[in-house]
């Protein structure tokens, strides 16, 4: 016995009870104002019922759709209010019910219960409006000037009961607030409310003293009311996405994207939900625009326009130009890391997407760089999170393009070593792969980055640090000398353009002697080609022959080589890279060594390893 009350308990919701008290109050409202009067009703009065019902049908389709909320409100009370006026309670009743039962066979989707609700909420307004009319004074028939006090309490009873019964209905199933409710229920309909109060009494005095031909006459006049407001809907909502809109590209502008952001960062910070920004900068664009015009640069934006919009479509983010070539995503319930993945994503499709013209990018294709930062909880001003997606997208320029960056990801020792004097001085000569060979230079950056990294797992002194972070930036710097067409040459090299490509070694070498404060770098330059057994070039050098630091850089080169991603082209995974560095440790790598790196990449955070997987 217990359990089953348990599963009543259980199984009754507070909508549940609320549906069943607004249902019996309809029904009783229903048996106690039938007087079965209608059984003896005159062919006139039958013409009037179907008159007055034909009026609520037409009514309920030429709703009124007032700015700027989209709720079409319709004006089929007044039908009723007129009814109980003229006619008195019994009769707009059987209106009503009538009507039910019309809607009922239209929308059978709806569940029947939902029906009855609907009808019982207005049966309930009907019932007590007519009852406080009767009760201070209010009879029926021709409008009364000297009761308007009455008709004025009716329709106030009216709308304050219908309104009540719907709102607290909401309440309970949908669990609105209370700020929700008050906007939905009365800011937007007052005007309608208002409406429908004069309109009903327009409408009795037709009735009364012109039946069905009144009626016509407010039916008609609705009609058009209800066309002008709809045209002028149709107009604001125009002009509205006509301001928010960018018309090159089909996006929000850069305005709508201020007030967005706006909101959603108080949303976030009331609800406590993550919110990430990510900014997108197309790559060398003015490259495009010098070489194709401003017109064929105007549709390409168009084109990146259209497919940003595709690959966000049905999430809940906002795409906006932000002005030139450069866009936002701003992406509610996502953290950095989660935008970081869809952000990366796209831009992998972006790389592997025919447009045409895209062989003079310097990567080969379309693409863009985008710096992404999560909201926090020390950030009060939109302008805050905006320049943290900057700052990361500057990093993401820095690193040679093509690259999508979380703000706060950068490592602390590359940070520490990235402010030296040495390192811009070397980014310097490394400047000058961006127009030769962007492949070297970016994968410079990246060799730069996992030494940084191996730098605090191997635990060096500063010194070494200092050696091992900058050696690997400057590796290959002999490349600069091997003529352009065989560095970018696709097809397989010929034995002496083979010896060419091994000399990179040796000149990288002379380069680096070339300045007295590079000098301890060049066993890096000289010796990253050497292999743990003994086969590798310039020297054949062997085991513990080869410095400790060279062995862990030609771990580290290969690995990037390996994993490194080209536009139409596939790349070995992690995974792959790590299998294929198990099956030459002892051979080509350092056991002792290989073992670390693998270690390294394996705990390693999934976010900060995607980002190494980029660009060419
Ligand atoms: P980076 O990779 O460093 O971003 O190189 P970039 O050439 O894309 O960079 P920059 O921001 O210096 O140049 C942006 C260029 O975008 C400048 C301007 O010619 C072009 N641009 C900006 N707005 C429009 C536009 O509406 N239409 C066209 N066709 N070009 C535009
Ligand atoms: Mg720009
Ligand atoms: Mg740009």
């Amino acid at each position: 016995m217990m359990s089953l009350l348990k599963k009543l308990q259980e199984r009754v919701t507070a909508t549940g009870i609320y549906v069943f008290l607004i249902c019996t109050a309809g029904v009783v409202v229903l048996l106690y104002t039938n007087h079965w009067s209608f059984l003896y009703y005159s062919t006139t009065e039958w013409v009037t019922i179907y008159s007055l019902l034909g009026a609520v049908l037409i009514l309920e389709h030429f709703t009124f759709q007032l700015p700027p909320a989209s709720n079409k409100q319709s004006m089929d009370s007044s039908v009723y209010l007129a009814c109980i006026f003229v006619h008195g309670i019994e009769m707009a009743i059987l209106v009503l019910l009538l009507s039910a039962i019309i809607a009922a066979f239209r929308h059978k989707k709806l569940s029947w219960w939902k029906h009855t609700v609907n009808f019982s909420i207005y049966a309930i307004s009907i019932f007590l409006s007519s009852t406080v009319f009767e009760l201070t004074g209010g009879t029926q028939g021709a409008l009364n000037a000297e009761h308007f006090n009455s008709y004025l309490l009716a329709l106030i009873c009216y709308f304050a009961v219908n309104t009540i019964t719907l709102g607290i209905y909401f309440y309970i199933a949908y669990k609105g607030s209370f700020n929700e409710l008050k906007q939905a229920f009365l800011a937007e309909s007052l005007l309608v409310y208002l409406c429908t109060l004069i309109l009903s009494l327009v409408l009795t005095t037709l009735i009364y003293y012109n039946g069905i031909l009144g009626l016509l006459l407010v039916l008609g006049l609705s009609m058009l009311l209800s066309h002008a407001f709809k045209q002028m809907f149709t107009m604001y909502r125009e002009i509205e996405e006509k301001a928010n809109m960018d018309r090159r590209t089909g996006l929000y502008n850069h305005s709508y994207f201020e007030n967005t952001l706006e909101t959603e960062l108080s949303t976030s910070k009331s609800q406590n939900t993550p919110l990430s920004l990510a900014l997108i900068d197309i790559d060398d664009f003015k490259k495009y625009n010098d070489h194709f015009g401003h017109l064929k640069g105007d549709q390409l934006l168009g084109f990146l326009g259209e497919f940003l919009k595709k690959e966000t479509a049905g999430t809940p983010i906002t795409v906006s130009r932000y002005g030139g070539e450069e866009f936002t995503l701003l992406m509610p319930e996502y953290t950095a890391e989660q935008a970081y993945e869809m952000v990366n994503a796209i831009r992998k499709k972006l790389n592997d997407s025919r447009y045409e013209g895209v062989e003079i990018f310097p990567h080969g294709c379309l693409s863009f760089s985008a710096g992404i930062a999560q909201n926090r909880i020390d950030i009060y001003d939109k302008s805050q999170l905006v320049d943290l997606a900057d700052k990361a997208l500057y990093y993401a320029k820095k690193q040679g393009k093509n690259i999508v960056y979380m703000h706060g990801s950068f490592n602390e020792v590359e940070r520490e070593v990235d402010l030296g004097q040495d390192i811009r001085d070397i980014e310097q000569q490394l400047n000058l792969f961006l127009h030769k060979d962007i492949n070297t230079f970016k994968h410079s950056k990246r060799v730069f980055r996992y030494a940084a990294d191996m730098s605090e797992v191997l635990q060096l002194g500063p010194e070494d640090k200092r050696r091992f972070a900058l050696g690997a930036l400057i590796h290959d710097i002999g490349k600069l000398e091997i003529p352009w067409n065989i560095l970018n040459k696709k097809e397989k090299l010929s034995c002496e353009e083979w010896q060419m490509v091994k000399a990179h070694v040796t000149w990288g070498k002379r380069i680096i002697e070339a300045n007295e404060r590079f000098i301890d770098l060049v066993p890096f330059v000289e010796l990253h080609h050497e292999r743990y057994d003994g086969g590798g070039y310039p020297f054949g050098f062997k085991g513990e022959q080869i410095p400790r630091l060279c062995r862990m850089l030609t771990i580290i080169d290969s690995f990037d080589a390996m994993t490194t991603e080209r536009p139409y082209q596939p790349t070995k995974t992690f995974e792959e890279a790590i299998e294929e560095l198990r099956a030459c440790s002892g051979s080509q790598f350092d056991p002792e060594l290989t073992a670390i790196f693998i270690h390294y990449i394996q705990h390693k955070q999934p976010a900060f390893m995607d980002s190494m997987e980029t660009g060419l």
